[in-house]
């Protein structure tokens, strides 16, 4: 079920999947904190056959994902879980310090909902707490913001890491998923090709990044203006943020070194 408005023009509303066995039901994700989207899902939940929900996932920290958690918290009393490394935050800004996380996570987890199994996996990169989440009944994963069928993935240096990203992308090529639900819009359906793509997509961008700097050195702002050339202003903080997580990766790698005066340079 898709509810709420769309987080960037053109960029579709997060995604919430109600997953259900025999037994119980989870909810992956609940979208927006807003009284619409809440009497949106409310009607939704009510007119499903599913059995009662025993928990509800939130996959990482952000207000798309899990906003609408404390709102149904306190209309059914379900419990909810997310990843320790998303803990903090998410009870803080999405659970307004009201309530605490029942489970903190850890990856690894398996919540058996009665013939199918949801394996809960530490997918971090977007987030330093992402989940993902895998039914190896179906071959299913949801992958959350980590993949997505219609853009590229942003992570902010300060609450995600493009080393863990790459690590993640990599363990979901391993798992070898037949789909992947994603955290906004279509699912993906060739999930080889696309996480091929993702991970090109990364290292011709860590490529031009070094290119550039191999002929001076450059700020992170110049750099974003070449790389991101002629986009629109309203978008450029989002830009330079995605150069400044290369970097902080090339620096980690040692392929590139900061200057006194802010400015990067490769090392290569
Ligand atoms: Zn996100
Ligand atoms: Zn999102």
């Amino acid at each position: 079920m898709t509810f709420g408005k769309e987080p960037l023009p053109g960029f579709p509303a997060p995604n919430s999947y109600l997953v259900f066995g025999t037994d119980t039901s989870i909810l992956i994700d609940t979208g927006w904190e807003n009284n619409d989207d809440h009497r949106s899902r409310m009607a939704y939940l009510r007119q499903t056959n599913s059995p009662p929900i025993s928990e509800i996932i939130i996959t990482h920290r952000h207000p798309d994902h899990g906003g609408g958690a404390l709102h149904l918290h306190k209309e059914f009393g379900t419990p909810i879980a997310c990843h320790e490394k998303d803990q903090e935050v998410i009870e803080r800004d999405r659970l307004n310090s009201e309530i605490k996380i029942a489970s903190s996570l850890n990856g690894g987890e398996v919540r058996d909902l009665g013939g199918i199994n949801l394996e809960l996996i530490h997918a971090p990169g977007h987030t330093f707490g992402c989940l993902a989440i895998y039914i190896p009944e179906r071959e299913v994963l949801f992958t959350t913001d980590t993949v997505m069928d219609i853009s590229t993935t942003s992570i902010n240096p300060n609450d995600g890491s493009l080393v863990e990203y790459m690590q993640t992308l990599n363990l979901f090529q391993d798992i070898n998923p037949r789909i992947m639900y994603t955290g906004h819009g279509r699912p993906v359906k060739n999930p080889r090709q696309r996480l091929n793509r993702l991970i090109d997509h990364r290292l011709r961008r860590e490529e031009s990044i070094l290119n550039k700097l191999k002929v001076r050195p450059l700020s992170t702002a110049q750099l974003s203006d070449v790389i991101y050339k002629g986009l629109q202003s309203s978008r450029k903080p989002l830009a330079e943020r995605q150069i400044i997580t290369t970097l902080l990766k090339l620096l980690e790698e040692g392929k590139v070194v900061k200057e006194e005066n802010d400015t990067y340079k490769t090392n290569l």
